[in-house]
């Protein structure tokens, strides 16, 4: 039997069969850890149901590890150099489809829909590329795919940030955006030394389950993330400073504190110690004035 692919040794086997550099520009750094390949996946709690969504496969590393108890895996990978070493690597399973795509630019419902069972369980389970994970991780959840949960390492700094709650230093807009629609947990973090080549930033799982409905009501979601945006500007800034400014057409500054007041907002807080519920009461006050 072949031994896993996450092996240190038949990472450079593979590498070397086929002559393959690493490209810094694509995030490559790939897992030659078997025991954490193990834990990611296990963190996603697949059944042999189960289909998995894979960001990224290198060379097949995680991948491997999902398909061995998913149904099916579908994985989107950039690299065209990396299309032929997966073939190779991922003969003895067939499960696994992969397309040669910037995910970015992937309709991810429709290859879903070609690719899974109606109403199958699937869940995200990868190994991001650190250049692009934000973008990635939000395509993901504002497209509202039918996704039970993503599990997915990414740098820890970013994991800690889109896990934040109020009054921590890493909560910011990107929390609120990322928990409006999941619940989000850093499940553990990872050493550079599990990867090759090591990445220069440390590396967290974070889990995100999807919610069924979002945790608070908004009267407009775009207009919501642009209030939280606006909030969060300069930081160091009070809610009203930033708030007058985003309003500073309709609105004087006077009229902004006084809403706030209205709402039991002390207009002096700092964005980073509201809560969702706050953020949303705000939005949904301030819509009626927009319109
Ligand atoms: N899954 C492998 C592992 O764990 O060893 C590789 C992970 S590596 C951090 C990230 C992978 O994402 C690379 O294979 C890279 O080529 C690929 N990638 C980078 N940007 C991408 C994009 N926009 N769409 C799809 N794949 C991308």
């Amino acid at each position: 039997m072949t031994k896993d692919i996450a092996t240190p040794k038949r990472t450079k086997e593979i590498l070397d069969k086929f002559g393959f550099s690493f490209k810094k520009s694509l995030g490559q750094n790939f897992l030659i850890d078997p025991n954490v390949l193990s834990k990611i996946v296990m963190a996603a709690g697949l059944t042999e149901e189960s289909g998995v969504i894979e960001i990224g496969p290198g060379i097949g590393a995680l991948t491997e590890q999902s398909a061995k108890i998913a149904e099916r895996v579908l994985a989107f990978e950039i690299d065209q150099r990396l299309i032929p070493i997966l073939k190779d690597t991922l003969s003895p399973y067939p499960t696994v489809k992969v397309i040669h795509q910037d995910v970015l630019k992937a309709d991810v419902q429709k290859e879903m829909e070609a690719f899974f069972r109606p109403g199958q369980d699937v869940a995200v389970v990868a190994n991001l590329p650190y250049y692009v994970t934000t973008p990635i991780l939000m395509k993901l959840l504002e497209e509202k795919l039918p996704v039970r949960v993503m599990v997915v390492m990414l740098q820890k700094e970013v994991a800690e940030r889109i896990a934040a709650g109020p009054g921590s230093k890493a909560y910011g807009s990107l929390s609120i955006a990322a928990q409006y629609y999941a619940e989000a947990e850093t499940v553990f973090t990872v050493p550079k030394t599990v990867f090759v080549p090591q990445p220069n930033v440390d590396s967290a799982i974070l889990r995100l389950t999807r919610r069924s409905s979002p945790p608070v009501n908004v009267k407009s979601e775009q207009f919501f993330f642009q209030v939280v945006q606006a909030s969060f500007v300069q930081r160091r800034k009070t809610l009203l400073n930033n708030l007058a400014k985003f309003f500073e057409e309709t609105l004087d500054k006077s009229q902004v504190a006084a809403k706030l007041l209205s709402m039991d907002i002390d207009p002096k807080r700092r964005a980073e110690a509201l809560s969702m519920e706050e953020f949303a009461s705000i939005c949904n006050e301030f819509h009626n004035e927009m319109n």
